[in-house]
């Protein structure tokens, strides 16, 4: 595995194992902010199983947090990241820019002043998190650009952010043909999805968390005896039970647009999407609940 940490030495491994003619690979690539895990690391199994030479990238992009707090505590384990992904022997190149490569000054005029996102920006995550999608965008499109890849490899985890990242590759790549692939939630066995975060939780906390997964479970039986609002009322205090502090939102959504809706309609499967403070850490969760099995 390559670690690189300029700019310069990405592209000298990337001429060398994918550029050169006899060669020609396909570039997949794995956007991340490190504090690995097996999610992470499912992506880049599957980048790599599609027969991609695999960049992973880690950079914890500061335009994306809407609160420095979150920013400063944010877990950062380098050493432990690339001796995990190492072994994983699914990634080729381990992109680990600064700062600076990624946001050198004098550099504003290479972003969009504003990326038209339409409904996502205002709805769930972008209505909690004033500018955070705006800043993902910012990220993805430099590295996107030095990356040059051919697929991107995405976690449905952050279900929001898949459709935002779809949007941006219709906004600035439309010429460029990079396919997202959006890639399974990987859980632990309690069902509580793995995410960075978590390493702010003890063992107790984990358990509290996974109510997430248990309130879909909840919501899939009986989602064709009681309407959403019942539902959510239900869910709602479940997760306080459990000893979550705050709510963000507990809603069933359209899969496409991520419309909230009060009932499905004519629609055989809605997203059930979940945030909430658990000891200060902020977790969210999203589930494909089938409404007509
Ligand atoms: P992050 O480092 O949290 O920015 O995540 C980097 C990528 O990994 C994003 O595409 C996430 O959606 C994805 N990801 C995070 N957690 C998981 C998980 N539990 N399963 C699958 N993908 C994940």
């Amino acid at each position: 595995m390559f670690i690189c940490r300029t700019i310069k030495e990405l592209h000298g491994v990337l001429k060398e194992n994918c550029y050169h003619k006899s060669i020609s690979s396909k570039i997949g690539f794995v956007p991340t902010m490190g504090a690995l895990h097996q999610g992470h690391v499912s992506l880049a199994k599957k980048s790599s199983d599609r027969g991609n030479f695999t960049v992973v990238s880690i950079f914890v992009n500061p335009t994306q947090f809407n609160n420095p707090d979150d920013f400063r505590k944010y877990p950062i384990t380098i050493e432990q990241d690339i001796a995990f992904l190492q072994s994983s022997k699914y990634c080729h190149v381990l992109f680990i820019p600064t700062s600076d490569e990624i946001y050198p000054p004098h550099d504003d005029h290479f972003f969009l002043e504003h990326y038209e996102l339409g409904s996502l920006e205002n709805i769930l995550e972008g209505l909690y998190r004033p500018n955070h999608f705006q800043g993902v965008c910012k990220v993805l499109h430099k590295l996107f650009v030095l990356v040059a890849p051919n697929e991107v490899f995405m976690g449905q985890k952050d279900y929001q952010q898949c459709l935002v990242v779809g949007q941006l590759l219709k906004l600035v790549f439309a010429l460029k043909n990079i396919q997202m692939i959006v890639c399974d939630t990987f859980r632990e066995d309690s069902g509580l999805a793995m995410s960075s975060r978590n390493q702010r939780l003890n063992n107790e906390e984990k358990e509290k968390a996974t109510v997430f997964y248990k309130a879909a479970q909840y919501a899939q039986q009986h989602i064709n005896k009681h309407n959403f609002k019942e539902l959510q009322t239900n869910i709602v205090q479940m997760i306080i039970n459990s000893g979550f502090e705050k709510i963000d939102y507990v809603e069933f959504c359209d899969i496409t647009s991520l419309e909230i809706l009060n009932n499905s309609g004519s629609r055989v499967n809605v997203v059930l999407v979940i945030a909430g403070f658990l000891n200060s850490v902020r977790l969210i969760d999203n589930f494909m609940i089938a409404v007509k099995p």
